[in-house]
């Protein structure tokens, strides 16, 4: 079959089921079948790559030329982008096929898609539970298959914790590795975009697209990208894996623990061997980090002022009352929560008690990673304390919901490496197993996910 045959048949199944998931935020269904005519006669013509007529959707933080960009927010709803990120000149030069927008988080802050101005995403395995945030719409879509595969971004979890609760394919890459020119800015020490797939193996062929050194971005790591689906079928003889102690503290919940116990005796049986571990510091890591990315966030953020792009107040009567209006109509609820943190930790006097000791702390959670990774080839252990958990259960009690990324966010703290791939189910939710390993190590992630699968 045909890119605009295949690509027509995801169209349709979105039409047909997106009402139930609310998984897009924009279907850009002309653009799509424009692209998929394009890429079947580059298939014609001999000139085809490996992504070429694949179709996929991009997460609503991706600036797109000409399609609305709306990371989620009544701030950004009229945005239409004037130029494309680096990861979507990627896929177009590739020949992928946009698919469309995914529904998020509200500028990607949150842990269950709650909190987007465009309502929340559903779980498909339970369209009562959140499928996770903040790229939970990019999740709800691989899982429905409405989408074969999607971006995500990662700055505290949001790629591995949606894709955990959903039961697909997530990976997280290293710092720098992927471009984040383009990618709206939450925190930008943190901020990671990487694929969100059914398996380890599409994840290899969206990651061979969408890393490498971009001069837009002055955090991204100039070193040679290689061919991700090349080590999928290496044998794990040998494989150290290291399961640190505090990530299966009391709050887990016991099946997962289970889940997670039974997949290494799998991975013991591929011929690696297992041994305790420790990181610390691990329970410091929600602190440090609740003070660090809305700290960045805070400053990210000022940019939205209702005079160069996005939402703006009605009948402003100053400048002061279009900035105060056009801020307060325009964020929700979550976002004003962050910038007041983050501007409070920042402000002169508390800087020293809140935002130097937080990067003090992450320093010292990113020596523990060096310590266990110098001894063990990767880290692994449950994406998530919980399976997926029911709509509004968690949103009258922030900390709740920032406690569910505990395993995921000590690892953008670090900058390291992670994925998580499907682990089974707990009463008919999926969970998911994380895979940590050291800088640039994807290569090594995707292969012992793949070997699991
Ligand atoms: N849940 C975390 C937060 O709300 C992480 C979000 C993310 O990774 N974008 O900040």
């Amino acid at each position: 079959f045909s890119s605009v045959e295949l690509t027509q048949a995801y169209l349709n199944r979105i039409k047909a089921e997106d009402s139930k998931y609310n998984s897009f935020i924009t279907v850009t269904e002309e653009q799509a079948l424009a692209q998929a005519k394009t890429a079947d006669e580059a298939i014609a013509a001999g000139t085809a790559g490996a992504f070429t007529g694949l179709p996929f959707a991009h997460k609503d933080i991706f600036c797109t030329q000409g399609v609305r960009t709306s990371c989620a927010s009544k701030m950004l709803d009229n945005f239409i982008s004037p130029y494309n990120a680096t990861v979507v000149e990627k896929f177009n030069a590739a020949g992928g096929v946009m698919l469309g927008k995914t529904n998020m988080d509200e500028f990607a802050m949150g842990s269950s898609n709650e909190s987007s101005f465009y309502g929340v995403a559903k779980n498909p395995w339970d369209t009562e539970c959140v499928p996770g945030g903040s790229s939970g719409g990019s999740a709800a879509a691989v899982a429905a298959q409405l989408a074969p595969a999607a971006t995500g971004t990662d700055t505290g979890g949001s790629i591995r914790q949606p894709a955990a609760l959903c039961g697909i394919t997530g990976l997280k890459p290293t710092y720098g590795r992927v471009s984040r020119f383009g990618m709206i800015a939450f925190a930008s020490s943190l901020d990671q975009g990487g694929p969100m797939t059914k398996t380890a193996e599409d994840a290899a062929m969206m990651l061979n697209v969408m890393a490498g050194f971009d001069k837009n971005d002055s955090t991204s790591v100039d070193r040679e990208v290689p061919d991700y689906t090349a080590d999928l079928n290496k044998p794990l003889d040998g494989l150290t894996i290291g399961l640190p102690k505090e990530f299966f503290m009391d709050d887990l919940d016991s099946e997962i623990a289970e889940r997670t116990q039974a997949a290494i005796k799998e991975f013991e049986k591929l011929g690696a061997t297992v041994k305790e571990v420790s990181l610390p510091n691990t329970a410091l890591s929600i602190p440090a980090y609740y003070i660090i990315a809305p700290a960045e966030a805070s400053s990210n953020l000022s940019r939205f002022d209702g005079v160069r792009y996005g939402y703006r107040c009605e009948n402003p009567v100053d400048l002061e009352d279009l900035y105060k209006r056009s801020r307060g109509e325009g964020f929700g609820a979550e976002v004003k929560r962050r910038i007041m943190i983050g501007a409070y930790a920042l402000s002169e006097g508390f800087y020293d008690a809140y935002y130097n000791k937080a990067q003090q702390i992450r320093r010292l959670i990113r020596d523990d990673y060096a310590k266990v990774l110098s001894e063990v080839d990767v880290i692994m252990g449950p994406t998530t304390p919980h399976p997926a958990f029911k709509i509004g259960e968690k949103t009258s009690d922030p900390v709740a919901m920032y406690m569910e990324d505990i395993f995921t966010i000590s690892l953008n703290l670090a900058g390291l490496p992670g994925m998580s791939v499907p682990c089974g189910t707990v009463n008919g939710l999926p969970t998911g197993l994380q895979i940590i390993g050291d800088y640039f190590a994807e290569q090594k992630l995707l292969n012992v996910a793949h070997q699991f699968q």
